[in-house]
């Protein structure tokens, strides 16, 4: 069954680790998870990649959900990822440090307007986007207790207007159902 991959199964996967576990890319983690950051990205920007496109600008996440589902891991979980950045949730702040961090693409090259756009509407979300971020989310609460299900919040609930007014995020977006992912997640836990 597809809960019982391991985390370690999607880690063998990853193919540019060596980069990612260097400082400019992530760091030791130093404190236990605390939760998780959803957050949405075009698959391509400037016909790159996106993981590619972080790592020019020395950004980071530990998963990567493709359209059709498929995880992909860019950061091992014994290291933070640069994915957050200032943000802030229930008294902790710089959440980088203790949430881990999951990109949800968003198919195609798209500009920023695009993107911004497209995560406004739920269709651009997959239903096996759904499903892979549950049974990671699940995976991840198992293999770490202390990740509670309030503390898995969307990038716009952490780093929105309010916290960050010069660079506000807005993602994973409006079109992406919060209530769907915390569902499916709690079928896995019941
Ligand atoms: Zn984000």
């Amino acid at each position: 069954m597809l809960v019982a991959l391991s985390l370690e199964l999607f880690l063998i996967q990853n193919r540019q680790l060596k980069h990612t576990l260097m400082d400019e890319y992530s760091k030791p983690l130093l404190e236990d998870w605390e939760g998780i950051v959803i957050h949405s990205a075009s698959e391509f920007i400037n016909k790159k990649p996106i993981r590619d496109f972080l790592e020019s600008i020395k950004v980071s996440a530990h998963y990567f959900v493709r359209p059709k589902g498929v995880v992909k891991q860019m950061v091992p979980l014994y290291r933070q990822a640069k994915h957050a950045g200032v943000s802030r949730w229930k008294g902790m702040s710089n959440l980088n440090k203790n949430f881990i961090g999951i990109e949800i693409l968003v198919e195609g090259d798209n500009t920023y307007e695009e993107f911004l756009r497209k995560i406004k509407r739920p269709e651009t979300f997959t239903a096996e986007q759904y499903e892979s971020t549950a049974i990671l989310c699940y995976s991840m609460m198992s293999k770490f207790p202390t990740i509670s299900m309030d503390n898995i919040v969307m990038h716009s609930e952490v780093s929105g207007p309010d916290i960050r007014p010069d660079d506000p995020k807005y993602d994973p977006g409006e079109g992406f159902d919060m209530d769907l992912l915390k569902s499916k997640i709690k079928y896995f836990t019941a």
